[in-house]
Parts: structure tokens; sequence; C-alpha cells
């Protein structure tokens, strides 16, 4: 498994590199945004680790280009703990994971662990067609079923509800912004209307959740989006 780590830092960028060898992955560094754009278009990397300040490029132009691009490679952002647009910005931009600065080592290798699983299992593009079921705790999206079962007892959800479920259980343990869930469910020319997922996720919690206010299964990422509980096997 092989990590580019985007940092301007270098110590920090050295720190996580170190880190990141200690767990037997291979670790580079590129220290400013054109050489991390090159690098990481390169597609030898399993998962690029990208900070959103960088000299040349930041990340969030860097990560578009990308994407752009085609590249595929997961991103996990790193950002500023004050930024909420940020994240959002970044998730926005085309990346699957992000971290906020400061950050433990803790949480960056866990974050790096469900990325680089989620590599080795990703499948098709459409959270529809995604064969098989999802489980986490006692709750089971049967994707062929097109249900989802809490205690082995159907939940009913709607059509809407159901395609919410399965979309956050295909990214599992990623956080979703509103805007790419409601792009991803209904169409590239959606607009940016919360309501009606909110409406929608209300009704789910209800349906799935012991204590919809204190959700297991979907949570809320206060202003940014929404992620489904990851299963631990
Ligand atoms: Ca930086």
């Amino acid at each position: 498994m092989r990590i580019l780590v985007i940092e301007d830092e270098a110590r920090l960028a050295q720190t996580l590199a170190e880190l990141l060898h200690r767990q037997g992955y291979t670790a580079d560094i590129s220290g400013d945004g054109l050489s991390g754009l090159d690098n990481a278009a390169s597609d030898i990397y399993d998962l690029v680790v990208l900070d959103a300040m960088l000299p040349g490029m930041d990340g969030f132009t860097l990560l578009q280009r990308l994407r752009q691009e085609g590249h595929t490679v997961p991103v996990l952002m790193l950002t500023a703990r004050s930024g909420v647009e940020d994240r959002v910005r970044g998730l926005d931009s085309g990346a699957d994971y992000y971290l906020t600065k400061p950050f433990g080592t803790d949480e960056l290798l866990a974050r790096v662990r469900t990325a680089i699983r989620h590599t080795r299992t990703a499948t098709g593009n459409s959270e529809i067609a995604q064969q098989g079921t999802y489980t986490v705790g006692d709750l089971t999206i049967d994707y062929n079923k097109h249900q989802v079962l809490v205690r082995g007892e159907n939940a009913k959800l709607t059509l809407s509800e159901f395609r919410i479920v399965a979309l956050l259980g295909k990214h599992a343990g990623r956080v979703m912004t509103y805007d790419s869930i409601i792009k991803e469910l209904w169409g590239p020319r959606a607009s940016g209307d919360n309501q009606i997922l909110r409406v929608n996720m209300a009704n789910i919690r209800r349906k799935i959740e012991k204590n919809p206010a204190e959700p297991e299964y979907l949570f809320t990422e206060v202003g940014v989006g929404y992620r489904m509980a990851e299963s631990e096997n």
C-alpha cells in the first residue's frame, strides 16, 4: 500500500510519513501543490493525504484538477479546525475523507485504514446496483431486495428513504455532504435545498434508530452532511 502525503510543513509531513512507514505503508512526500498534483496523477498511490493549505496550488484546486482529469485515487483531506466551509468544500471538490487539524495519531491511522479498506472492496458506481448486504449492529441493508432490516424486521422505508440509506451504506464510515447526496440521488441539476433531505432523514431515523435523538447508525456532521456507522468486520 502506497500513500502520498502532500503537505508543505516539512516537520508535519515527515512525522506523518514516519508514522505510516511504521504501520507498513510506503509513504512519499510532496511539499507543494504543483508537484503534488503531478505525483497524485501518476496513479501509483492507493491513498493521497492532502493538506488544504499549500503553496503553488491550494489543496481544493489540486483536488478539482485531479478529479477533472479522471483520477479516482481516494483522498483524505486535512483542513483547519475552524472551517466547516473548508470541510464542505473539500468533500465537494472530491475528497473522500477529511481530518481537521490538529489531529491525533490514532485518528489519522483509523481514517487511513478505513480509506484503504474501501479501496480494496470498492465495487460499481451506482448505489442501487450494489449487490448483497451491508450490516452494522442490528441494521442490515439488503441491496437485492431494496429493504432495510432492523433486528430482522423490515423497516418499511419509502423508495427515497431507501436510496438515502443505501447510498450512505455504500460509503459507510465517510461523511457525504448534503450537496453530494442530493446530486447523487436527484441528479446533477437538483437544487441545493437540504429541506427534503432533512425531512427524509428524520423519517428514516424514526424507523431505524432506537432513539432518533441519539442515533447509532446515521450520524449528522453538523453543517457538513451525514455519515453511516461503519461495520466492525
Ligand atoms: Ca499546509
